[in-house]
């Protein structure tokens, strides 16, 4: 299948104009076989070209190693995306005109944050489907000895070659899963927060992620019910996904209060020191935590509470004096501040019919299991005495509206 994003930009009926950096997406068995074709369709064909592949990637495609002007081969043992090493490899470049990444997720940003220095496009070659990172401006490097996600650029082409793809190990094939059917619960916080509180919201934008989710359901429930794995489906529903964020220029239609479980395992607060996990299975366990949470509130009738800022005496309990200042500057200007909490109050019915949307936590535990899926904190080392807490600790890691976060201000 080929995209042509070009569907997606210009003015849209939410008032903006969206824009993308990524003209056109590729996932196809034996897509590299026309990979020059595809770079000329973006105009990058004659630009002079840096390849950049780990050492394991490089073996494991034999003969299929791309036309270049320079070849960078990093050593893939112990390699990780770090600002250091990446600008390490900057020095070796060759007046590159574009930069192709070929690899999974780390090789990525030795693409995109070198692109991004020097003022050139790169494209991605994804060698699996793990997560929705590929197609999005998000660069995880760590910078300055920190883990964190800066914006950067997005590749111009993508060409995802499914003979490659398929021989991802089934662990990163159920992450990948996890990744997009936590669309269920990111969507779901993105409506509330626009009718609650007047976030700017675009239904084409949402429309795009909740297609990715669709797509990914279509081939979880196949391959639940076959053991079938629809490698086609499933990397389409990462790259749309992934497109939502550059579109919105943030994470907002991919990302909500699930997402966070993730930035709590990789934070490591006091008592969730041995929480260990890939990324979507971190978001798979935040997945089916939301869930369980909103359809027990649904069930529900609320009062309108205050807003009362996190206390500091809270912060340091939940996150030890390590993460105390970071959190504290994220809440600096909560955003639960910001409206009338009687407004979710007075838009309950409508909260509950989205809420009743979201399929049951039984049904996706099934699912879930049937695909192979982590989605209960044990499966990530978070010790389940610890569930109650972990959805309203991880909360307060970024200050973005979800309805986890709004129970803040809301009595039962
Ligand atoms: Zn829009
Ligand atoms: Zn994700």
């Amino acid at each position: 299948m080929i995209m042509d994003c070009t569907q997606y930009v210009g003015k849209c009926s939410c008032g903006r104009t969206h824009e993308l950096e990524t003209k056109k997406v590729v996932v196809e068995y034996g897509a590299l076989n026309n990979f020059e074709q595809y770079m000329a369709d973006v105009g990058l064909k004659d630009k002079r070209r840096a390849v950049v592949y780990d050492s394991f990637v490089y073996h494991l495609i034999g003969e299929r190693h791309l036309k270049a002007d320079q070849e960078i081969v990093l050593e893939s043992k112990g390699l990780r995306a770090e600002d250091v090493l990446i600008e390490d490899m900057m020095t070796k470049l060759d007046r590159p005109e574009v930069i192709v990444a070929f690899g999974a997720g780390t090789i990525m940003d030795f693409g995109r944050y070198p692109a991004y220095k020097l003022g050139i496009p790169f494209v991605a070659v994804p060698t699996l489907a793990s997560s929705d990172g590929f197609t999005a401006s998000i660069c995880s490097a760590i910078i300055n000895g920190q883990k964190k996600s800066t914006r950067m650029c997005a590749p111009a082409l993508v060409v995802a070659d499914l003979d490659i793809i398929q021989g991802a190990p089934m662990r990163l094939v159920s992450s990948g899963i996890n990744d997009i059917l936590a669309k269920y619960i990111s969507l779901a916080d993105w409506k509330i927060a626009a009718m609650v509180a007047g976030e700017d919201y675009c239904p084409m934008v949402a429309g795009l992620a909740d297609e990715a989710l669709q797509i990914m359901r279509a081939a979880a429930d196949k391959m639940a019910a076959t053991g079938e794995v629809d490698h086609e489906a499933m990397t389409m529903a990462q790259m749309k996904s992934g497109l939502t964020m550059q579109l919105w220029d943030n994470s907002r239609a991919a990302s909500g209060a699930e997402h966070l479980m993730a930035h709590l395992v990789e934070m490591h607060p006091p008592r969730f020191e041995s929480a260990e996990g890939i990324h979507g299975e971190c978001v798979g366990v935040g997945t089916y935590a939301a869930i369980r949470e909103y359809k027990r509130i649904g069930k529900l009738t609320p009062r309108a509470k205050a807003f009362e800022p996190l206390t500091s005496g809270w912060v340091m309990e939940k996150f030890g004096e390590r993460l105390y200042d970071g959190i504290m500057k994220e809440n600096e200007h909560d955003v639960l501040g910001t409206f009338d909490p009687q407004n979710i109050v007075d838009h309950w019915d409508e909260i509950r019919a989205i809420i009743d949307e979201i399929p049951s936590s039984e049904e996706m535990a099934a699912l879930y299991e049937a695909c192979g899926c982590k989605y209960l904190p044990e499966h990530v080392g978070i010790d389940p005495a610890l569930s109650d807490e972990m959805l309203p600790i991880s909360a307060a890691i970024r200050n973005r509206l979800t309805l986890v976060r709004m129970e803040r201000v809301l009595e039962f």
